[in-house]
């Protein structure tokens, strides 16, 4: 079994990208939105902001108070797409209860969209023209890339149909033409579906989830999942189910560190759309 390293391909493209921002002189301001103080996204928003600065982009975080109202976020995100230094911007998530996410996710301009889940953005995947692609799904499509293995033709089960892994994942697998089955918490008989898989990509969030009976030997298995359990992380794949991959994404240093990586990505690509 080889190992899928997201923390060695991140490691080579931060070298990449911070070479690129520097020989073409890309002046890239990103702003992160946060309401409250959620002790996992400060973790997340502290990631973000170290990467992304030490490739060169200016980036910044807009701490707002939790009882921030719907229209003082509209507002924040209404000013920060006129705002001309402003490249990307990202609305963390979670938001509290009485915000609505999805309607301010999607209020950023598609042109400063960095996590890709404005409806423009979104669409432009279903439709194979791919704009701003989610950032953990052009993680994994660049994991995919960088270790060669091959989509088309092969079979691809992805588990998990949230907007912004399940769904846009299994639409750019489709782009580049993998069969794909996508399944969810309705999915009857679930090994039906993942015993021929070539390709397994769990995006749900329980652990154990994937077993050794559900996989053939040989299979490609993507662990998108993070599971806390007994205070250590894991993924969705038992280890026995991991044994029998030709390669296999480790939780943590996986998909994970790509997500961050990716933001870097998709900045430099709005940035370069600007001219
Ligand atoms: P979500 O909660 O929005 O979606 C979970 C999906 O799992 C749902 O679509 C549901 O239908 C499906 N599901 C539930 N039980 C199932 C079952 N028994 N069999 C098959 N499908 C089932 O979650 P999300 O935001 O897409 O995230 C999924 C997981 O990936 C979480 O653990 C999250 O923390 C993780 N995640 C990791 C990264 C990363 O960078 N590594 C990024 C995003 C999300």
């Amino acid at each position: 079994m080889k190992i899928i390293s997201g923390t060695q391909v991140r490691k080579e493209l931060l070298e990449k990208y911070k070479e690129t921002i520097q020989k073409k002189n890309l002046k890239i301001g990103l702003a992160i939105i946060q309401l409250g103080d959620n002790e996992a996204s400060n973790t997340y928003i502290r990631n973000k902001l170290k990467y992304t600065q030490e490739v060169g982009i200016d980036s910044q975080l807009i701490k707002l108070p939790e009882e921030t109202t719907q229209e003082e976020l509209e507002n924040q995100i209404k000013a920060l797409n006129k705002d001309k230094k402003i490249t990307g911007i990202i609305l963390q998530s979670p938001t509290p209860k009485h915000i609505d996410f999805t309607k301010c996710a999607r209020l950023i301009a598609p042109e400063k969209d960095v996590d890709g889940f404005s409806e423009e953005n979104l669409f432009s995947i279903r439709d194979n023209q791919e704009k701003i692609i989610p950032c953990t799904v052009k993680g994994i499509l660049k994991l995919f890339d960088y270790y060669k293995i091959p989509l088309e033709g092969k079979n691809v089960v992805v588990m998990g149909r949230s907007n912004i892994v399940g769904r846009p994942l299994a639409d750019a697998l489709i782009n580049r033409n993998a069969t794909v089955t996508l399944c969810h918490s309705k999915t009857e008989n679930l090994e039906k579906f993942t015993k021929h898989a070539d390709i397994v990509i769990s995006a749900v969030g329980k652990a154990g989830l994937v077993k050794k009976e559900m996989v053939k030997k040989g299979f490609v298995g993507i662990d998108v999942g993070i599971n806390m359990v007994n205070g250590k992380l894991v993924g969705d794949f038992t280890k026995e189910a991991g044994e029998k991959a030709s390669y296999m994404t480790p939780v943590p240093g996986g998909v994970g560190p790509m997500t961050v990586a990716m933001i870097i990505d998709n900045l430099i690509e709005l940035k370069e759309k600007e001219k």
